[in-house]
Parts: structure tokens; C-alpha cells; sequence
């Protein structure tokens, strides 16, 4: 995604790599990169947290959630940590979240990211189910909402748990959830994406909900690192086209 958008912007000389890098050698190497020529970073888990901890500087969002997606090396030598998940989330949003009620499925960083996102654009209620309920407790502690054990329904719902990932099926017999909860009215997300869709979406869809892949959340939280990192526009229809999974 990131390499065909730099190709569309003329930025030839760029490259979007792949480092695997264990945690006890995250900082480190971290440190290390702006001397190699990068430009900045995506991180992810287990390293989100790792990574505000060493940023010189952060985003409010990324303060807030606790948890960093983004590291940019700015020209000073700091290193920036920002959380594009939370704008990714809102830019992908088919609908202005305020005065609507919204029920967060998941407690780990996702979820964390799609609370601040919601309350921070004015959602009525924010509901935060986990099947953990210490996780969820703490999340609401720090970031706002309230915890259900069982949600009733809400006008948006977002599904921030990993359930769906591997076992579609799985959806609906982990998650609190009924598909005919689902319909007509409803806005519903998945964070999760993998080739042919999930359930859920798939569900929600045919019961009427409007629906948002986690693939468009990808490509706006990918365009907004994109946009940091490089000060153009980040061309989105280009990356759409990058991560096609038939979702
Ligand atoms: P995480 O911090 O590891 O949290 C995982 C969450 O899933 C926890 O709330 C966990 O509950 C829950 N969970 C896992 N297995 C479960 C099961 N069998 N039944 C019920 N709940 C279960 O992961 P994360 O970073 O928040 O990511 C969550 C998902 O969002 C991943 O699939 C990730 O790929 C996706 N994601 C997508 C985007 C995007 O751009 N579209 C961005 C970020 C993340 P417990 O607390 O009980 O373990």
C-alpha cells in the first residue's frame, strides 16, 4: 500500500519495509534508524506501547490512547509518536459519530483507539464489552464510557476484538451479539479484515446495517502516517487499490 502510494507521488527513492523486531530489541533498533535513512515507522503489536514510551514527543491522541501506531524522526533528531488509528477509525466512519450511541467490542489497543475516537467526536453513549472485564474496567477508567457485561443495542457498533480474524465463524458464538441486532439503521465496523470479508460484515449487511471494512480503516490510518511522514497528499484511491482483499 505505502510502496504504491510513494511510486503515485513521485517519490522513487522511498521504501515502505517490513522489520520483524523482537521487544527486547525495539528501542534500539528504533534509535538506530533515523541514522539508516528512514524516515519514520508504523508499529504494531506488541509494540505500540513501546513506542510512546520512547518517542521525545507525542500527539495528544497518542497520549490519550496510551498507544502509538506512528513514529516519525523530525529534523531535529526527536522522535514523534502519534496514533493514526483514531483518525483512520473517524475518517473511514460512515456517518458523524455525535449523539449517537456506539458499543466498543474489545479492550486491547484497537478498542482504546476507537473509544477516544468516539467520545472525542461526541458519541451519546459509548458502551466497551470485553470478554475480560478487568481490561475493559481499566479501559473506561482512563479513557471514558462505560463497561456492559450485556450491551444493549446501539446505533453504531465496532467490533475491536481479533474474533473473526481466522475462524469467521467464530463471530457470533464469542461476541455478544445476535445478527438480527444488526440491522436496519445500524452503522456497523470491523476492524477486522481478511480476504472474502467477515462474518459479521457480512451479516450486518444483509440485514440492512451500513458497513465499514477494516480495510478502509487501514488505508486512512496508512494515509495519515503517509501524510506525516512524507507533507503530500496521500493518494488514496492508489492504496485502496494496493490492499484489495475482496473484502
Ligand atoms: P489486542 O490488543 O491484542 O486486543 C485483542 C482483543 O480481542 C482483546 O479485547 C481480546 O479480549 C479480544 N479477543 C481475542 N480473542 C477473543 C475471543 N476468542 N473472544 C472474545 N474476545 C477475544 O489487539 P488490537 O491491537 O486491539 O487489535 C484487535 C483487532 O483489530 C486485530 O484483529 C487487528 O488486526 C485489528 N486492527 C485493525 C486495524 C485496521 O486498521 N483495520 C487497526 C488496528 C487493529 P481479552 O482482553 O479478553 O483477551
Amino acid at each position: 500500500m505505502h510502496n504504491a502510494a510513494l511510486a503515485a507521488v513521485g517519490l522513487p527513492g522511498w521504501r515502505y519495509l517490513k522489520l520483524p523486531l523482537p521487544p527486547e530489541r525495539f528501542a534500539q533498533t528504533v534509535r538506530a534508524l533515523p541514522a539508516a535513512g528512514f524516515r519514520g515507522l508504523n508499529v504494531t503489536i506488541p509494540h505500540k506501547q513501546a513506542a510512546l514510551a520512547l518517542a521525545d514527543e507525542a500527539t495528544p491522541t497518542a497520549a490519550a490512547v496510551g498507544a502509538a501506531n506512528t513514529l516519525t524522526f523530525e529534523a531535529s533528531g526527536a522522535i514523534l509518536a502519534d496514533n493514526t488509528d483514531v483518525a483512520g477509525l473517524l475518517d473511514a466512519l460512515a456517518v458523524d459519530p455525535a449523539g449517537l450511541t456506539a458499543l466498543v467490542l474489545g479492550a486491547g489497543g484497537a478498542a482504546r483507539a476507537a473509544v477516544y475516537a468516539l467520545r472525542t467526536a461526541g458519541a451519546a453513549d459509548v458502551m466497551v464489552w470485553n470478554r475480560t472485564r478487568q481490561r475493559a474496567d481499566r479501559l473506561v477508567a482512563e479513557l471514558g464510557g462505560r463497561v456492559v457485561d450485556a450491551p444493549e443495542a446501539a446505533a453504531l457498533v465496532v467490533n475491536c476484538t481479533s474474533v473473526g480474524l481466522r475462524e469467521t465463524d467464530a463471530t457470533f458464538k464469542s461476541l455478544p451479539l445476535r445478527a438480527d441486532s444488526l440491522g436496519v439503521g445500524r452503522y456497523v465496523v470491523d476492524m477486522v479484515y481478511r480476504p472474502g470479508g467477515t462474518r459479521l460484515l457480512a451479516e450486518a449487511k444483509q440485514q440492512g446495517a451500513i458497513v465499514v471494512s477494516g480495510l478502509e480503516i487501514l488505508v486512512a490510518q496508512g494515509a495519515a502516517s503517509f501524510e506525516r511522514w512524507t507533507d503530500r497528499a496521500a493518494p488514496r484511491e492508489t492504496m485502496r487499490g494496493a490492499v484489495d482483499l475482496n473484502t
